[in-house]
């Protein structure tokens, strides 16, 4: 069978590094159909249709990422994509390869964030506007509060929406093998809508024979910085999930070796959790693990898992062997972008012989 795959190689560093991974898939001799749907410069949200098209068709996409401008312009195109096809879980695993630098080796844990929700709803009112002093009147009256003249950006969260992450969670857990489920909120501030969550993860959890407990974020940052190995699933809000999976990417050598996916009932997405990293385009400078680790999950999903393996082994043994890596890796004498990708690809073919 031949999938068909979406593959949006998105813009700044994205295209360089989707061509290294979809040369890495395509070594494992499984045959792709890639409907490729080309940013161009600066026109992300004119494509928006396009890319909603074509994964609505095959349900699988492999995505580079796509730059979203800081503090104003256009809304994230990441954001659009997530909500338009309720990829509501996004999965970010943490694995400790040897041979990468970390501060924490052997780490292995996943976050799993609630992608549709929270802060991320995108509902803002800008400061000074007449709907924004309104909307601050109402709350006056309502709450007594005095916000002055702010500026608002609202948090949601319903129980519906808590409920399904935690369960996605928890069912990962089952199918993984893993022993430990942890939410984490801000449960003591924001009782209305983290509590929510909190209430409906430990409701959720009665359902499952796998251990759970629930921690604040703040505590949980410490806590991953100095004893990381104690977590094994994280399930979290959006903005929480957002920030502790670059915290958990760091625990395990950077963006570099940070795979991802977003999912939902129907759709996958699988991109690396790293950006667009404008500076470095053209440089063929940064690691293309996380996206051809990104790519051995699509493998898995659609059904290849002799693929999928081969892949990851190839990664890994990349990295412990050490000699064509990137510089996040190895200051001294590093492998281009290029280099490391055509050296994890000859492993793949050979692994791929074997089998
Ligand atoms: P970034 O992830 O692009 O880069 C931050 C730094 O991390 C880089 O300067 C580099 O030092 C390091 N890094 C990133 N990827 C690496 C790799 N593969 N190998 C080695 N080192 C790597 O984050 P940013 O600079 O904050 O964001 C740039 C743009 O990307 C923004 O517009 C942001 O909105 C967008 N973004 C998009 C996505 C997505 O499309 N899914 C995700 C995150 C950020």
């Amino acid at each position: 069978m031949t999938p068909n795959v979406t593959l949006i190689p998105g813009d700044g560093v994205g295209p360089e590094l989707v061509d290294i991974a979809v040369d890495c898939l395509e070594a494992t001799g499984v045959k792709f159909h890639w409907d490729r749907i080309e940013l161009g410069g600066g026109d992300a949200p004119s494509k928006l249709g396009a890319m909603l098209d074509s994964i609505r068709r095959n349900k699988v996409a492999l995505k580079g990422p796509v730059t979203t401008p800081v503090g104003g312009g256009f809304r994230s195109i990441n954001v659009a994509l997530r909500k338009t096809l309720d990829l509501y879980a996004c999965v970010r695993p943490c694995r400790h390869y040897p041979g990468v630098p970390a501060p924490h080796p052997g780490v292995d844990l996943v976050v799993v964030r609630e992608n549709t929700e929270d802060l991320y709803v995108g509902v803002e009112f800008e400061k000074g506007r007449p709907e924004t002093k309104e909307l601050i009147r109402f709350i006056k009256e309502k709450s007594g509060a005095d916000l002055g003249d702010a500026g608002i950006s609202i948090k949601a969260a319903t129980t519906e929406a808590s409920e399904r992450i935690v369960r996605y969670a928890f069912e990962y857990a089952k199918a993984h093998g893993r022993k430990k489920v942890t939410a984490v909120t801000k449960s003591n501030i924001m009782k209305h809508t983290d509590g929510l969550f909190q209430r409906a993860a430990a409701e959720v959890a009665k359902d499952y024979n796998i251990g759970f407990e629930h921690r604040l974020v703040d505590a949980v940052c410490m806590q991953l910085v100095t004893d990381p190995r104690q977590f094994d699933v994280i399930v979290t809000t959006n903005l929480y999930g957002d920030i502790l999976s670059d915290l958990t990417a760091g625990l395990v050598g950077g963006l570099g070796v940070a795979p991802g996916y977003n999912v939902g009932g129907e759709y996958a997405v699988f991109e690396a959790t790293h950006g667009s990293s404008p500076d470095f385009k053209g440089k063929d400078m940064l690691n293309p693990a996380a996206l051809i680790l990104s790519g051995a999950h699509m493998l898995g999903h659609l059904g290849e898992k002799d693929a999928a393996l081969a892949v990851e082994s190839a990664v890994a043994a990349v990295l412990a062997e050490g000699r064509h890596v990137t510089f996040d890796i190895k200051r001294e004498n590093p492998a281009s972008s290029t280099r490391m990708g055509a050296a994890v690809a000859e492993k793949i073919r050979g692994l791929m012989r074997w089998r």
